[in-house]
């Protein structure tokens, strides 16, 4: 079977990850904050923390922007649950933006409509999640700029986009946002095979998550409550936190990944190139750029233009299966996600999304997706389209 997406691990790697193995420090050693180092100046951010997932970085995120019951999170159904889980950890209320028929993001149009009544009634949100949909960045100019309007915090949650850039600047710079979040998902762009971390240019919020990560402990004496009673032992607990920690041996594995970043994300240009100049005249819609957009490719999104309203969906994803081509369908509206359903969210409450996920496929894009598996999808797709 051809994924849809797929990480690579070299000798590099391993041998990297082996020299953790077998040195000192297995959990949180001096491998961590190189990584975070190593992620902060790609990015251009003055502060990174890493954790065990990007779930757990959109967690520490919201929370140490104050994120609690009472308060709205507004972010994209067009997303992974994770995006909106983070508000209800804190016991916010959740609500969603539609996207961009075009770029598949979360419309500014529409956000623009939501946060003007939103302020008529009293309820805007405390914080906005936009997400990077397949890698490419949202337009982040307009959302700072309504944020800065109506004075909600932004959390990009660009678990797909990192290596991705808006205007020339990197995602995870944080110049429109207050926090960036990436993951190390196996299928993302570089991994740790868990992992993920949030980048922030405040160092009051970074000192926030770093604490949040590790149950609100600190180890900073001007930062403790009280003075401690025994010199020896201290440590003090001073918020509620969690274990969230990313160990030596994921950090190991994700300094090797990183320095291939670059190359990675090319080589996804060159992929989508191909797949767009191979879809040309056909009736596939490809997945349309933004003009400040470079995206990192996460995913190669296609939607069937079709005039009849037959599954067509379901056939093409039946037929690439059977041509050994493991596809995947990005994403179920959060909304309507049983959880979510519970909470009062129902059909056509965001049709954009909807629509789009009944006609979206994601077919196969990574970085070593080799060049005789790329022209079988290819093929295989020209004649399911033209059957
Ligand atoms: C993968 C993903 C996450 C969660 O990442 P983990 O590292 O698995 O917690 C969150 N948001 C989006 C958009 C994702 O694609």
């Amino acid at each position: 079977m051809i994924p849809y997406g797929r990480q690579e691990i070299t000798e590099a790697d391993i041998s990297e990850v082996e020299k953790v193995l077998r040195s000192d420090f297995l959990t949180q050693g001096p491998t961590v904050p190189r990584f975070e180092k190593s992620v902060a100046s790609y990015c251009g951010a003055s502060n990174a923390i890493a954790v065990n997932s990007a779930t757990s970085a959109l967690h520490i995120a919201c929370l140490a922007l104050d994120l609690g019951p009472g308060d709205w999170l507004w972010t994209s159904p067009n997303t992974f649950v994770a995006s909106a889980n983070c508000g209800r950890y804190c016991g916010a209320s959740i609500d969603f933006v539609d996207i961009d028929p075009k770029t598949y993001n979360m419309s500014i149009s529409a956000l623009s409509d939501k946060l003007l009544k939103a302020e008529k009634l009293g309820k805007l949100p405390k914080i906005l999640v936009p997400v990077h949909f397949a890698g490419q960045p949202c337009d982040m100019s307009a959302i700072h700029q309504l944020s800065k309007r109506y004075g909600f915090k932004v959390i990009e949650d660009a678990s797909h986009a990192i290596g991705a850039s808006y205007n020339q600047i990197k995602v995870g710079s944080c110049k429109h946002s207050d926090i960036t979040v990436f993951s190390f998902h196996p299928v993302k762009i570089i991994t740790t095979a868990e992992g993920g971390m949030a980048l922030t240019n405040n160092k009051e919020l970074a000192d926030k998550m770093f604490r949040l990560r590790t149950h609100g402990i600190t180890n900073e004496k001007k930062k403790m409550k009280q003075r401690p009673e025994n010199q020896i032992w201290n440590y003090q607990q001073i918020d509620l936190g969690f274990n969230y920690r990313m160990n030596d041996i994921q950090a190991a594995l994700g300094l090797n990944q990183i320095k291939r970043l670059d190359h990675y994300v090319e080589s996804r240009h060159k992929i989508a190139k191909l797949y767009d100049k191979e879809f040309k005249n056909l009736s596939i819609t490809t997945p349309w750029q933004a003009p400040f957009a470079y995206s990192s490719y996460h995913l190669y999104p296609i939607t069937i233009k079709t005039d009849s309203n037959i599954k067509i969906q379901k056939k093409i994803y039946d037929e690439l299966r059977n041509n050994d081509i493991a596809v995947n369908l990005h994403y179920i509206p959060v909304h309507r996600h049983p959880y979510y359903e519970k909470l009062g969210f129902k059909k056509n409450d965001f049709p954009i999304a909807e629509k789009f996920h009944l006609e979206e496929i994601s077919i196969p894009m990574y970085a070593i997706l080799e060049d005789e598996h790329q022209y079988h999808v290819i093929e295989t797709l020209k004649k399911v389209i033209t059957a």
